[in-house]
């Protein structure tokens, strides 16, 4: 087995600094567990602690009154690609050329997110972290770009966008493709998941195996009391399709509608799976010591059964339903108990806290555009006062935009004009300020311009029609989404 140097020179570091005194025995074994839950497509109002009036999840409701709770939560993108590259790299895709997802297909073409964007992963498996992603992946499948290759010990689950949830079903549908001759084109919904680069014949609803995979993770790593972990666990659920276990939808006898009632089964088993984590987690005796983070990639589809409420737009959009999703931070004694945090924050802002919590030091060369905010969550102040969070679709020749600062929102949707949302008083997007506050929208897309400068081309696009329209109209074409109409100027 070959020696990781660069996590070779940390460990080293870290030992003759525990030498000299400067860190600690009991510095290094406070070192926390980090649990990612990552949730595909669940909607802001999805999750009974969120606001979900018919869906249950007991367990995700009682990590959220032990812990805090953020209100105003936002990914990078409104959709899943380029908003777990903003994650993982924890800076925003339009930078390295992410802004599109990965192209449909079985292998990604030999591309993926660029290698020198260093992952959080890497950052926390340098500093001696053990470290598990689990799920799906969605970051570029050749070898080169595999999870084991990005900083991740282990890696179980599917390195594409998605799966079907019935093993039973997936599997004879595969096989009987398979024995057509059609290896390569079949559909990789319906493809085997794998362990560390090897098929696995997985038995359980996708879920479940993968909560399994997650209880797994946490018990091997107890048997190492002084390395702690890191797990990113990327359930596809609620992602379609939409296919839910019977006795999970059983749990809604009051929901009548079909599709809600198959989606709320879905949320119901991502939940059941949460309790059996914490169960091992407490068993294992990490409970107290492990920061878990609840999230989503980006806003629910409403068609698919899914609710935003009470948030204007869905997955796809820079709308609120796009990308501001569910979000809790769960850590005894370090995180507030039952505080609800109500200003602005980014996924971005999870790289550096991770690293910061781990003792795990960042690369000089590393660019990120989040910070660590939680001193500022712990005192519930606004650790981001004045400070921009942006969004950004591309789409057949305009840009959909949105920036918040503070209370304020600006958004150019499907082409129209600037907007501008007292976002605190006016959650759904109603109240358009942008003539009472001329100067303010302005500031705020002059701000956004600056942003864009940072952008470059797209590295690829997730079906060649997608590509042919940007070079068609010449995208990104920002001299137009910059430009605010003259009525709404100031005289
Ligand atoms: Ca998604």
């Amino acid at each position: 087995m070959f020696i990781n140097i660069q996590k070779f020179n940390v460990l080293l570091t870290l030992a003759i600094l525990a030498i000299s005194g400067q860190v600690t025995a009991s510095t290094m074994s406070e070192r926390p567990n980090i649990l990612v839950i990552l949730t595909d497509d669940m909607g802001y109002a999805d999750v009974g602690f969120n606001g979900a009036k018919d869906i249950k999840t007991p367990s995700l409701d009682a990590l959220a009154n032990k812990g805090t709770v953020f209100t105003s939560a936002y990914n990078v993108h409104p959709f899943c690609g380029p908003s777990r590259a903003g994650i993982m790299t924890g800076r925003y895709p339009h930078k390295f050329g992410s802004q599109f997802n990965l192209p449909t297909s079985n292998r990604s073409g030999g591309i993926g997110i660029p290698k020198n964007e260093t992952f959080i992963s890497s950052v926390l498996q340098n500093a001696g972290y053990f470290t598990g992603a689990i799920g799906k992946w969605h970051l570029g499948e050749e070898e080169y770009f595999h999870p084991n290759n990005r900083g991740f010990d282990e890696f179980y689950g599917f390195l594409n966008g998605g799966h079907h949830y019935f093993p039973k079903q997936f599997k004879a549908r595969y096989q009987k493709q398979k024995a057509q001759g059609l290896e390569h084109s079949i559909f990789h919904y319906l493809r085997p998941l794998e362990h560390n680069g090897k098929e696995v014949d997985e038995k359980e609803y996708i879920t479940d195996g993968l909560s399994r995979e997650a209880t797994r993770f946490i018990k091997k790593s107890a048997e190492n009391k002084d390395q702690p972990f890191f797990l990113y666990l990327a359930y596809n659920a609620p992602h379609s399709p939409m296919e839910a276990k019977k006795e999970d939808m059983d749990q809604f006898p009051e929901i009548k509608d079909k599709k809600r009632k198959t989606y709320a089964g879905m949320v119901y088993a991502v939940d059941r799976g949460v309790n059996e984590i914490v169960k091992t987690l407490k068993e294992t005796g990490q409970f107290d010591n492990t920061l878990i983070v609840f999230f989503s990639d980006n806003g629910g589809k409403p068609k698919l059964g899914a609710s935003n409420a009470p948030l204007r737009g869905r997955k796809g959009d820079v709308l609120e339903g796009g990308y501001r999703t569910p979000m809790l931070f769960h850590w005894p004694k370090r995180v507030p108990e039952g505080q609800v945090y109500k200003y602005p924050v980014s996924s971005l802002d999870l790289f550096p806290i991770f690293a910061d919590i781990a003792h795990a030091p960042i690369p000089k060369s590393k660019k990120l555009d989040g910070k660590n905010i939680l001193p500022q969550v712990i005192k519930n102040e606004n650790a981001r006062a004045g400070e921009m969070i942006f969004a950004m679709r591309h789409r057949n020749g305009f840009s959909d935009s949105a920036a918040r600062r503070d209370n304020w929102k600006v958004v150019q949707h499907s082409n129209k004009s600037w907007q501008l949302f007292d976002i605190e008083k006016d959650i759904n997007e109603q109240n358009d300020l942008s003539k009472q506050h001329p100067l303010l929208l302005r500031e705020m897309v002059a701000e956004m311009e600056i942003w864009s400068w940072s952008h470059v081309q797209p590295l690829w696009f997730h079906i060649h029609e997608e590509g042919f329209q940007w070079r068609e109209k010449s995208m990104p074409r920002f001299h137009e989404t910059f430009h605010i109409a003259k009525p709404q100027t100031i005289d």
